[in-house]
């Protein structure tokens, strides 16, 4: 390609135009708006992205689509390549700018470990620990151990894949000579069905049973496909009868899945099944608090708290979370506070989590309680029951709605903000301190987010 800017700006600005017709308005703007053309390198258009997670979102989510645009627009097959934009204050990763799209690989997806899953960015918690030490267990001795199979089940985006990944990773930098193939089932399938149709399985076969470790992820989607199970069932015998280490993931108990030859489930007994529960409060904050340093961000410790409370199911949506809190921050040119980090949670989770609380819901709930009148506690009374109430409800209004300190200051009385934060550090603090305080205040943000 001509290095010419007139050219390969057109040849994008063709590609938003081809990708506009195709794609929502949102993904127009929040993701294929904001890049610019900057350069082109032979067959190579490099495009400017804000940072680093915009770089990876694009890659995992957009590739294909931007492929495509490319290639009718400019009737050639163009790669691109994302470069970080320098005004960018996230931390950059190395490689990103020289990070080709492998788009002519794209169907060797085996020996293709994601080299970003390692144990060492799995944090853990009593729900993954022993997963985690299953996991770390064969990736040190792969094949020489009791568990094999291992199978780590349980629910979506809670790190299986992750975890599989990490094995695989860990036992090739252990041993640079092992074969770690790492495929979905849905790979398997149509690579068995491929060799089918093209009279290769004897190929197939081999290429499957000369890893050194095989994993395959989400065998759920082997349910009901009677022929690729019989494929897998010799492919595992004969890794199995040969010392080799097989590790699945599942989306529930194998020994339980329906749709799957009982003889392939007894196989799976001889093994070990470990599984991952969804994380608690206290690991959803550790996962936020790791998943904002590791993209560059900032959040206050009560952002963190809120996002926690609210996004619970999985480690997939925290990480969506803060994703989308920067996406949004750097696209709209916004601070990230209260309002936008709320905006973002709501939108994950649905509105219902917010209803249409207000602080005089709060207020009420607190007088109800306390038996001091709604009047009294937005009123000026200095009585210490009356100032306590005050507090408590202050802190609720913040903690619950997210109300900023202004606002909050304007419904109690008119009080200006750092009486606010006065009143935010005394329940802090006493609920440090005071057993009872911190059990009357979390009951009560209880009983008010029950009214959600
Ligand atoms: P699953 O395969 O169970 O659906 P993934 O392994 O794809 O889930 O995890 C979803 C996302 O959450 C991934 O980006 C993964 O890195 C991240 N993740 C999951 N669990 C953890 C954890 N304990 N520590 C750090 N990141 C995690
Ligand atoms: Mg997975």
């Amino acid at each position: 390609m001509e290095n010419n800017s007139l050219i390969y700006k057109k040849f994008w600005d063709d590609s938003l135009a081809i990708l506009k017709k195709e794609m929502p308005a949102h993904a127009m703007s929040a993701w294929f708006e904001p890049l610019k053309a900057i350069g082109v390198d032979g067959d190579v258009i490099i495009l400017e992205a804000p940072n680093k997670f915009f770089c990876e979102w694009i890659d995992s989510h957009y590739k294909k689509e931007i492929l495509r645009a490319l290639n009718s627009a400019t009737n050639k097959q163009i790669l691109y390549r994302l470069k970080i934009s320098k005004k960018d204050k996230t931390k950059s990763i190395p490689g990103y700018e020289n990070q080709l799209i492998p788009e002519k690989n794209k169907f060797l997806s085996r020996n293709n470990l994601n080299k970003q899953y390692s144990f060492d960015n799995f944090i853990e918690g009593a729900n993954n620990e022993f997963a985690k030490n299953a996991a770390k267990a064969v990736s040190m001795g792969p094949g020489d151990n009791n568990f094999n199979p291992l199978i780590i089940y349980g629910g979506v985006g809670l790190g299986k894949t992750h975890l599989m990944h990490a094995i695989g990773n860990e036992a090739t930098i252990i041993n640079p000579n092992l074969n770690a193939m790492v495929v979905t089932s849905e790979r398997f399938t149509l690579d068995f069905v491929n060799s089918l149709r093209k009279n290769k399985t004897i190929e197939f076969a081999q290429q499957y049973r000369s890893a050194d470790i095989l994993l395959i992820d989400d065998i759920q989607f082997f349910r009901g496909k009677e022929q690729t199970q019989e494929q897998f069932f010799h492919t595992f015998n004969v890794l199995h009868q040969s010392g080799k280490q097989i590790v699945m993931t599942a989306d529930q108990y194998p020994g339980e899945m329906k749709g799957l030859q009982s003889r392939l489930l007894s196989r799976f007994n001889s093994g070990l099944s470990v599984d991952i529960q969804p994380p608690n409060f206290e690991l959803r904050v550790a996962i936020l608090l790791e998943k904002a340093e590791q993209n560059g961000l900032s959040l206050d410790y009560s952002v963190i708290e809120f996002i926690a409370r609210y996004v619970k199911n999985n480690v997939r949506d925290l990480e969506g979370a803060v994703i989308r809190i920067l996406a949004k921050s750097s696209l709209l040119n916004k601070e990230i506070d209260f309002q936008l980090v709320k905006d973002v949670v709501k939108e994950r989770t649905g509105s219902k989590i917010f209803g249409d609380i207000s602080m005089e819901d709060v207020v009420k709930k607190v007088s109800e309680k306390s038996n001091i009148s709604v009047g009294e506690i937005v009123g000026k009374s200095r009585k210490m029951e009356i100032a306590e109430a005050r507090h408590i409800s202050i802190y609720l209004c913040r903690n619950i709605i997210g109300a900023s300190l202004s606002n909050i200051g304007l419904y109690f009385g008119g009080r200006d903000h750092t009486t606010v934060m006065h009143s935010l550090t005394t329940v802090d603090k006493k609920i440090q301190t005071d057993l009872k305080i911190k059990d009357s205040v979390f009951n009560l943000k209880d009983q008010i987010e029950e009214l959600l």
